[in-house]
């Protein structure tokens, strides 16, 4: 293994060295076929072996349910929020679509729900600051919504939810709609609590151009008639993600990446379990050091910390250039915050080890020294 610098990007994000390494040698002669696999077609055998166990894999590593279809599309987590709304809204004929506003993500969301639907604001945490999550209890939900949306881990805000809503238990028969795009892959999810789930795959599982969408069976087939056909689940599902060329290469860094998971072992635990253990230590570490310092801190409410995006502040922000010329000395990466909220960001995905956080903690430890 070479010695890579630790990349904090929060998207495209740092994949493991070890698929990067196994695509590299694979490039340009795909197990014997002569082929690299972007020039293979997507109808071929070889190509429909790597879908196949893509999307195996990843249904075993997340127990999605038999009555759940996996999709492989594009357009990404923005896509998704146009093609959401144009195949659910009506899904009841009612045209409504309740959001909950936690950070810049979902708001993203609900406006452009609003193209398609009436949208309503069931919560928000604004305008006070984005760094609590409102208590389910008190959502306004209304009864004929055909969905409900949620961010569940707000990227640029780093609020997560550490549990998914139970929309039945709050008097609503809506399916849930979670946007997973930066922590899908991270952690179990609960699907009896949720109707669709979508994400982006270039945060946790692969390149940019491949994005994930788990639907419920029921949930297919209510598509807008200005939906364009290669957007509407339905016909994806029945095309087995091939109505329209799928980003192959996409699927097979992707497959690679849960292959990686399958294997990936720590304290004791194997795949989904074992990262997820392994998440939950590094924010740990991450968190405990940022609230053990007088220069460096975290604003998000204790029970809703994500526990890949951690944005942090330096009480003295004109330090902000000092250290991040700093981190980039150390082979500390990509640690500057979203511009629409300054400061720092560390986003400490799955392919993140747990040495490149203790990396960073010691230099948070070793700058606030020089300069706290
Ligand atoms: N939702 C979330 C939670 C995100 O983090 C992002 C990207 N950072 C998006 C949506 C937008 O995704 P894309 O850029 O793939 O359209």
């Amino acid at each position: 293994m070479t010695s890579r610098p630790f990349n904090f990007s929060a998207g495209p994000a740092a994949l493991p060295e070890e698929v990067l390494t196994q695509v590299a040698q694979e490039m340009l002669d795909w197990h014997g076929s002569g082929m690299s696999v972007m020039e293979m077609s997507h109808r071929g055998r070889e190509f429909i072996s790597i879908a196949e166990a893509a999307e195996a894999d990843l249904r075993d590593l997340l127990q999605v349910p038999a009555n759940f279809r996996i999709l492989f599309m594009q357009g990404g987590g923005l896509g998704e929020n146009a093609i959401v709304p144009m195949n659910l809204s009506q899904r009841n004929g009612s045209g409504k679509v309740d959001v909950v506003v936690t950070g810049s993500w979902s708001k993203k969301s609900a406006q452009e729900a609003q193209r398609y639907a009436d949208v309503h604001i069931a919560a928000t945490n604004a305008p006070e600051g984005q760094r609590h999550i409102p208590v389910a209890a008190e959502w306004q939900l209304r009864p004929d919504a055909a969905y409900v949306h949620v961010c569940s881990n707000e990227t640029i805000d780093g609020l997560e939810f550490h549990e998914l809503p139970d929309l039945k238990a709050l008097g609503s028969d809506a399916p849930l709609v979670i946007d997973c795009s930066s922590h899908q892959l991270s952690r179990p999810i609960d699907w009896s609590r949720v109707g669709l789930a979508f994400g982006g795959a270039q945060k946790n599982i692969g390149p940019a151009g491949l994005t994930l969408v788990y639907v419920r069976d029921d949930l297919l087939g209510h598509a807008l008639p200005i939906c364009p056909s290669a957007f509407d689940y339905k016909t994806v599902a029945e095309a087995q993600s091939m109505y329209n060329t799928p980003p192959t290469f996409g699927i097979y860094v992707a497959g690679l990446v849960f292959k990686w998971l399958q294997r990936f072992g720590y304290a004791g635990k194997t795949g989904l379990a074992a990262i997820e253990q392994r998440n939950i230590d590094k924010a740990q570490l991450l968190y405990a050091a940022l609230d053990g310092s007088n220069l460096f801190e975290n604003r998000v409410a204790a029970n809703c910390r994500s526990r890949m995006n951690v944005p942090f502040y330096l009480r003295d922000e004109r330090l902000n250039d000092a250290f991040l010329a700093g981190a980039r000395e150390r082979g500390l990466l990509q640690l500057k915050g979203h511009k629409s909220v300054g400061g720092m960001r560390a986003s400490i995905y799955n392919a993140m080890p747990l040495e490149g956080v203790q990396a960073l903690t010691a230099y948070l430890r070793d700058f606030e020294a020089q300069h706290g």
